[in-house]
């Protein structure tokens, strides 16, 4: 899942980025509103995170011009606490919720996580492919109903095939959803990661779950 917060205040911009990263999620930070709209524009993000005070254009532009523009992700509103007004204009324009400055790391993940899940709430939490289980809330990964010990981004990789089981997944989407603006599309990170992730997740099965289509990119199917 990739997320991009626009967010001028550094200290508070690291803290937000360090914290997620560490929960397998992939961010960019712009630290201004023009650069979230340019990268809002050429990258497929799952969620935004936009501070409302901004030098420039402020997060309520920002969001209606991201509305306008399109853009359907969900946005998370960062508000000043002596700024009622600010929630209901955020909300007007566009923000599906909105979390108030100061807060806790772990109250910023759990809007984060309800975001996501909105967009598909019928689902169960445990994606499964074949008698491979991933649960996307607790991020552990099963396989015959042994676990597997994954790094986070093998658990980021493995996590957008699953989604996107039995379907294609070009390199192009894997490095748009999986890693942030600073992947070198020249390199060949992801098959470097897709071997990692075949030797912990099909390594010693019979039934081999990530298939390569040559030249197009991979397949994960039971
Ligand atoms: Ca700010």
């Amino acid at each position: 899942m990739r997320i991009l917060l626009i967010e001028d205040e550094r200290k508070i911009a690291s803290f937000i980025e360090r914290g997620l990263k560490e929960e397998d999620y992939c961010i960019d930070v712009a630290g201004d509103g023009a650069k979230g709209l340019f990268l809002a524009e050429i990258n497929p993000y799952d969620l935004i995170i936009l501070d409302i005070m901004l030098p420039g254009k402020d997060g309520i532009s920002i969001c209606r011009e991201l509305r306008d523009k399109k853009i359907s992700a969900p946005i998370l509103m960062l508000t000043a606490r002596d700024r009622v007004h600010d929630k209901v204009r955020g909300l007007n324009s566009g923000a599906d919720d909105y979390l108030t400055k100061p807060f806790a790391f772990d109250e910023l993940l759990a809007r984060v996580r309800a975001l996501l899940r909105r967009r598909d709430d019928t689902k169960s939490p445990i994606l499964k492919v074949a008698d491979l289980e991933l649960d996307q809330l607790t991020h552990k990964i099963r396989r015959a109903g042994r676990e597997i010990d994954l790094s986070s981004k093998e658990y980021a990789l493995l996590e957008y095939l699953m989604i996107h089981a039995h379907q294609v997944v070009t390199r192009t989407m894997i490095s748009e959803h999986v890693w942030n603006e600073d992947f070198d599309s020249f390199t060949n990170v992801i098959d470097v990661y897709i071997n990692y992730l075949r030797n912990k997740v099909d390594k010693g099965f019979e039934k081999q779950l990530i298939h390569t289509l040559r030249g197009t990119g991979y397949i994960l199917k039971g």
